[in-house]
């Protein structure tokens, strides 16, 4: 039986940058961090053990080689989470939705209204333009797979609190880790400040960074990590479609 490894398993090279693009794009090396880093990590709530990031019994072997088998097993254990307040707010766990295989993983912020009644990620009209943005580089829903920081809504469409995102990230470690896409897109500033923390990227302002893509890579494992508008901006300002238009046309150009 195969062993699923988590990305924090993987070596203790030092972190360095170096361009290896042959796209022509933008792009930076980097890599992953080692488990010593990972786990100067702070605990959730450090009152509350039940809240802490318990990530040896998150990332032991799953127990089965197929990804559709151990996204259901990861399901199991989101349906029985309690790691934070949300779970008491929240009407549906919005696990995350897709392809097992796809070859990208967009990373959003947090249910809303129309998630939390239905337990799916994107439903709203945030969603609908992000189809449209899937449209315009020849891809639908099925083919790739959608999921939050969070997995259950914050009162109000509030921002997520740290503690929430240290709870919630451990899924969403260990869902990287099952499908091991070649593409992780962070939609918005939550995911992204999540997404470069973890692999040791400088942060910069999206309005910066958006679009460029870093490659994150080890001896087992290599994907590109890309950070774009949320696709809620382009509601408020429609001069933003264009910019995630062209951002995804960069997508698509990695995906091949
Ligand atoms: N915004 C998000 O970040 N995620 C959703 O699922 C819906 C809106």
């Amino acid at each position: 039986m195969d062993k699923i490894r988590t990305l924090n398993d993987f070596g203790n090279k030092p972190s360095e940058q170096k361009n290896t693009s042959n796209t022509g794009m933008e792009d930076k090396t980097q890599k992953f961090l080692s488990e010593n880093e990972l786990s100067k990590k702070e605990p959730v709530n450090e009152n509350d053990d039940e809240a802490k990031l318990e990530s040896s019994n998150l990332f032991l072997t799953l127990g089965t080689t197929n990804k559709e088998d151990a996204l259901k097993e990861l399901y199991k254990k989101i349906s029985n989470c309690k790691r934070c307040d949300l779970s008491k707010t929240k009407k549906n766990y919005v696990f995350g939705a897709g392809s097992p295989n796809a070859k990208i993983i967009f990373m959003g912020e947090a249910p809303g209204f129309w998630e939390d009644q239905k337990g799916e990620p994107f439903v709203g009209r945030a969603g609908k333009f992000l189809d449209t943005l899937l449209e315009h580089i020849g891809l639908k829903r099925e083919d790739v797979y959608i999921a939050n920081i969070l997995k259950c809504r914050p009162p109000e469409n509030r921002d997520p609190t740290l503690n929430e995102i240290k709870a919630c990230t451990p899924f969403l470690d260990e869902l990287m880790n099952i499908i091991k896409p070649k593409i992780i897109a962070a939609l918005g500033r939550h995911s992204m400040g999540y997404l470069f923390d973890k692999f040791n990227i400088k942060k910069e302002g999206i309005s910066k960074i958006h679009g460029e893509h870093f490659t994150i890579e080890n001896n087992q494992a290599k994907f590109f990590l890309i950070a774009l508008y949320h696709p809620a901006v382009a509601l408020y300002n429609p001069n933003m479609r264009d910019i995630l238009k062209k951002d995804f046309e960069k997508i698509k150009e990695l995906l091949t």
